[in-house]
Order: C-alpha cells, then sequence, then structure tokens
C-alpha cells in the first residue's frame, strides 16, 4: 500500500519539473555570501551551511536534487559554510512573512485541524497553547482556500504601503514573493537596512504592527486643540485618523461594549456619528475628545489600528540568521512554485493560477479526507474515503498536502 502523500511519485514530479526549469531560476543578490538550505522528500534532515557561489551550480543544484523545500539566508556571510558562530555575518536583507498560519480567520475552523499526540483530544482551527493534558504537542492538518489567501495578500498590500510611504522604501529595493502555501514575503535589500541589528529590526516591527501606539501622542489630545487635521498626514498620525475614521463609520455597538468602551462614549458615538466623522474628517482629531473620554478612546485606536497595522511574523524579521525560501523554486507541501509578484500587481494575483506550474494528464488516487479547491479555473472536491481521477496540477495539491495517495 501506498504511503499517505505518495512523496516518491511527489519527487519524480519535482524532478521533471527542475530538469526542465531549473535554468529559469536565478540567483539571489550577492548569491556567493549567501547560505542555502534544502529539505528532502525522505526524511526531516535539512541540508544546510552549502554555499552555491553561481547561478549555474544553484540550477545545477537544483536539477540533481530536485529538493522538496529550498531556502536561502537572508544574510550575507564572509564563510557561509561555516557554523553559525564562524560564518563572519556581514548583514541581512530585511525580511517579512505574512502568513495565513498567523492570523486568525474563521475559515481556518472549516479547513485546519489538530489532534493532541498526548491524550488525543482533537479541534478544529488554531490549536490552544495547552492541551486539556497540560501537554502542548500536536499534529496539525493546515489546509488553504482563497479566503486565507486574500487575507495574507490584503496584510502584504498594508506592509508595502507602510514601507513606501512611512520607510520611504523605493519599490525598487522591494521583492514581494508568493510562498507558495500560505502567504508571502516581502524582502528589501538596500545598503540603509542591510546593517541593523536585531533590536533595530524590533523597532521596524513595533512601527509596523503599531505596538505602543498611544492615542494622547497621535493627536487625541485637549491639549492640542485648534491644530490642523491629522487626515492626510503622513505615518501613523494620519493613520490613526484615518484607521478611526473607517472603524466608526462601521463600529458596532456590540463591538464597543466588547472592547470595554464607557457606557457614555458608546451612547455618544451611537449617536452621534455622523458628527463625530465629520470632526475627523474635517478639523483636528483632538476635537473628538470631549465627546469620546481618554481611557475609551485609547481602546478604540487600539482596535482600529489593529486593522491597519499588517499582521507580520515578527520572529523572522527579527531573526537576523533566517532561511528564507529561494523565489521560483517549488514548494513541497502544495507543488506550487514560489513566484515573485511584480510591484503593483499584487491585487489581481491569482496563486491558485499562476503558481500551479507543473500540470499534467489524469492521475488516480484515493483520498482519506479533503476540503474542495480551486485549481485555475476548475474547482475540485470535497473529498471523503473515496478515490477520484484528476488532472496531475490537482492531484499533485492534494498528494503534497496528505490527504490522498495514487490509487
Ligand atoms: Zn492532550
Ligand atoms: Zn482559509
Amino acid at each position: 500500500m501506498e504511503e499517505w502523500g505518495s512523496p516518491q511519485f511527489v519527487a519524480e514530479q519535482f524532478q521533471r519539473w527542475y530538469a526542465q526549469n531549473s535554468h529559469t531560476i536565478p540567483a539571489p543578490v550577492e548569491i556567493e555570501s549567501r547560505e542555502f538550505g534544502f529539505l528532502t522528500f525522505h526524511g526531516r534532515n535539512m541540508y544546510r551551511h552549502i554555499k552555491l557561489p553561481t547561478q549555474a551550480e544553484l540550477q545545477r543544484y537544483l536539477r540533481q536534487n530536485a529538493p522538496a523545500h529550498s531556502y536561502y539566508s537572508s544574510s550575507y556571510y564572509e564563510d557561509p559554510t561555516a557554523e553559525m558562530a564562524r560564518k563572519g555575518w556581514r548583514g541581512a536583507d530585511l525580511v517579512f512573512d505574512l502568513d495565513a498560519d498567523h492570523f486568525d480567520l474563521p475559515c481556518q475552523r472549516e479547513h485546519d485541524k489538530w489532534v493532541c499526540r498526548n491524550c488525543g483530544k482533537q479541534g478544529t482551527g488554531h490549536p490552544p497553547e495547552l492541551c486539556e493534558c497540560g501537554k502542548a504537542q500536536f499534529q496539525t492538518e493546515t489546509w488553504l482556500c482563497e479566503r486565507c489567501l486574500q487575507a495574507a495578500k490584503h496584510e502584504t498590500q498594508k506592509l508595502l504601503d507602510i514601507l513606501i510611504q512611512d520607510f520611504g522604501v523605493h519599490q525598487e529595493e522591494l521583492t514581494t514573493n508568493f510562498s507558495g502555501n500560505r502567504g508571502f514575503h516581502v524582502h528589501v535589500h538596500s545598503d540603509t537596512v542591510k546593517t541593523l541589528d536585531q533590536h533595530a529590526r524590533r523597532e521596524i516591527v513595533d512601527y509596523i504592527m503599531a505596538t505602543g501606539l498611544e492615542a494622547e501622542y497621535q493627536g487625541f489630545s485637549q491639549r492640542n486643540k485648534g491644530a490642523k487635521p491629522a487626515l492626510a498626514e503622513g505615518g501613523w498620525r494620519g493613520r490613526t485618523t484615518r484607521a478611526l475614521y473607517d472603524y466608526l463609520s462601521v463600529v458596532t455597538e456590540e463591538r464597543l461594549k466588547e472592547i470595554k468602551v464607557s457606557p457614555k462614549a458608546v451612547q455618544a458615538i451611537m449617536g452621534e456619528r455622523p458628527k463625530i466623522l465629520r470632526l475627523l474628517m474635517e478639523r483636528h482629531p483632538s476635537n473628538v475628545t470631549p465627546t469620546i473620554d481618554p481611557k475609551s478612546l485609547q481602546l478604540i485606536v487600539d482596535d482600529a489600528a489593529k486593522l491597519q497595522a499588517a499582521e507580520i511574523d515578527t520572529v523572522v524579521t527579527t531573526d537576523i540568521h533566517r532561511l528564507i525560501r529561494l523565489p521560483n523554486t517549488l514548494h513541497g507541501k502544495t507543488g506550487w512554485q514560489v513566484q515573485t509578484v511584480p510591484y503593483g500587481e499584487l491585487p489581481d494575483y491569482d496563486p491558485l493560477s499562476s503558481a500551479v506550474t507543473i500540470r499534467g494528464p489524469s492521475v488516480k488516487v484515493e483520498f482519506r479526507e479533503a476540503p474542495r479547491m480551486r485549481i485555475g479555473d476548475v474547482w475540485f472536491g470535497p473529498y471523503s474515503e473515496e478515490n477520484a481521477e484528476l488532472p496531475l496540477e490537482a492531484a499533485l495539491f492534494y498528494l503534497c498536502k496528505k490527504g490522498a495517495r495514487l490509487a
């Protein structure tokens, strides 16, 4: 009986793809200073501390090994092959990871599952921090859907806006990559960011996530009365005002009560919504402070700012020794390509069409449980303990996710 996921078959598809396409995979900037790491379809060990000093050597490696997962360091090293402490760190690109794994989305309760390895308890969505049995060892099964991908795209767009508008990053210093699974990676490569240490990167993370944003210092203070409107201002000052405007336009009474806004402020917002919005639009934001008390205003600003902040994985950005997926290679958990999305094309980018680059004639597979999925323009599934014949591009996805095996 075939193993779930039929890794041998998937590996052969990757080999065929790399034989035909490895010549199209470009070298990262300063390839000679990068560390490479790879995972195979068999075994869990990562082959790392690898140096591939030229594009030709990188392409030959990919052709010969057809890895399940390919990574390279965001860092530049004197000697990428040395052990970590002896590598000689010379700098690193600034990298952001926006992955639906880190979001809390309603759809995840429909398509993600977890099982406790210790007591066998099961659930849907994200696993809890600790199981009822006291252990935190979970086996998870994560799928993805268009809503996950849309959410990841939305967060990525917010990040790009902040990087360009607030940090003055130039479009040509930015690369946006579809991760090949549930998210996007944004790389900033410039001499300005290269030598930033972990603390500096932490500051950038806090800024982007609006951590510790205080309403009082964003213009919402009695002291500023009479100053100019802030809606069009740069940085978080303008963004907070815009966030508050968008938020107060749609927020419900239930939500305000949920975040513990004072009853008086809830009443004012519900009763005088048009007036408050007009104030935010036409006058300085401090003009809302007589209507909404400072404590409630802080709660509202926190909740509103979350909608404008980008949900980045903080560890990825602050870790300056990180390995990150190599663009244009294949992702072993989907069979899809890690793709660079040109600036401005993100809103229309459809990974479920563009990143599905291994295609072919039908394959017979046996399913355990697998959700419905669109590949290109065609919908497949859901499947439950049944056999089906699918075009290679769909079969490969379900095999990579281990929801099926060759029949
Ligand atoms: Zn348990
Ligand atoms: Zn989803």
